[in-house]
């Protein structure tokens, strides 16, 4: 028989025979950092233009297998998610809007002439993996496994032309707070002289070339002191766009906020959508619209601008406290962690680690 829908159960698994020993992981887990252990296993699917989706397996953790004429290597074919899994205080994992991440990837993957993963495969994928490494879950405050889905060209072949073979996996890695100490205001360099993405372009899409185009300005950002850049549109060179790999808003002393609207080179966030339904919810005037960077710079001079935040599943909301660039060095509200950011922070990780009632229903139980 067949079956249209793929759950956690069409995984294979393949257990690792050599899994890290219990002490060694709870030492990991006792004090992770971002992205550098790895959990035991790996979920896998392999795509091929003849055959489709196939050989949907959990397997254990380790090296990929890759010709020097992989396509990926040359013409960087490649795309990837960004999700995590939150232990609940009663043992339970849950994953946050998962179905956005899978649509999201769908929609990166169709932008780089890759194959569409179903939604069904991309979420039984994270549920055969996270099965196989449940006891990676962390339980530590603010901790949680990130989940990294990616895909990439695997044809052996330098012709320049949508790759007829793909592989797609997901790696698991527990990680803690992003800011160690707590979290405190970030400062803000805008770049002029480069952009990330451009009108009909890939910034909208999740795809590794995006993150490399923004490594050499986000380095600048560093030499001129700042933690982090943030680009404007490419079009004209006047409006915020997002960061290198956060989405961006505005708070107003009249209780409005906005965020850059969605327009073809900006990735759509799913933080940035959760949060624009919270503020709704809590009653702020909230706008998706173009944000000038002189308008900004204004209201930061008249005090009309009160709070600058950042917002991504990695660091959730990050206040911003100084806006700087060649010819202006500006400090938001008073530097500090303003109402509506700290708010809806608190707000967002209520709801995902199970502090607060999941009224959306934007928890997905592992
Ligand atoms: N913009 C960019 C460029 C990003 O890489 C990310 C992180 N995925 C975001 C915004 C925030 O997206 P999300 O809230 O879905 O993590």
């Amino acid at each position: 028989s067949t079956t249209t829908t793929t759950t956690a159960s069409d995984f294979a698994l393949h257990a690792n025979p050599a899994p890290r020993p219990e002490a060694e992981r709870a030492e990991l887990l006792g004090a992770p950092t971002f992205g550098t252990v790895f959990s035991d296993h790996m979920a896998k699917v392999t795509w091929s233009a003849d055959t489709g989706w196939t050989d949907r397996r959990v397997e254990p953790y380790g090296p990929l297998l890759l010709d020097p004429a992989a396509a990926v290597l040359h013409y960087g074919q490649e795309v990837f998610e960004g999700l995590k899994a939150y232990r609940h205080a009663d043992g339970s994992v849950w994953t946050f809007r998962p179905e956005a991440n899978a649509r999201r990837f769908a929609a990166s993957a169709r932008r780089l002439a890759l194959p569409e993963l179903a939604v069904e495969d991309f979420l039984g994928s994270i549920e055969a993996l996270v099965h196989a490494d449940l006891a990676w879950v962390p339980s530590g405050e603010e901790t949680s496994l990130y989940l990294r889905p990616f895909m990439y060209a695997s044809e052996t072949f330098l012709g320049v032309r949508p790759s007829r073979q793909a592989e797609y996996a997901v790696i698991a890695s527990p990680v803690g707070p992003y800011f160690s100490g707590g979290v405190k205001p970030v400062s803000i360099w805008v770049v002029r002289d480069y952009h990330r993405a451009g009108p009909g372009g890939t910034g909208a899409a999740k795809c590794g070339g995006n993150y490399a185009a923004s490594l050499l300005p986000q380095q600048e950002a560093l030499a001129r002191g700042c933690e982090q850049v943030c680009f404007l549109d490419a079009a004209t060179n006047t409006e915020l766009e997002e960061l290198g790999g956060m989405n961006v808003f505005v708070v107003r002393a009249d209780g409005s906020v906005s965020t850059p609207e969605l327009t073809g080179s900006i990735l759509e966030g799913v933080t940035r959508s959760s949060i624009l339904t919270l503020l709704t919810e809590a009653g702020h005037e909230v706008r998706e619209e173009r944000v000038a960077l002189a308008d900004l710079r204004r209201g930061l001079e008249d005090g009309s601008v009160t709070e600058v935040f950042a917002c991504g599943t990695a660091a959730v909301v990050t206040p911003i406290g100084r806006l700087a660039s060649e010819d202006f060095d500006l400090t938001v509200g008073a530097g500090a962690t303003g109402p509506v950011t700290a708010a809806v922070r608190q707000q967002l990780t209520d709801i995902q680690y199970g502090r607060a009632a999941d009224t959306h229903g934007w928890l997905h139980r592992l």
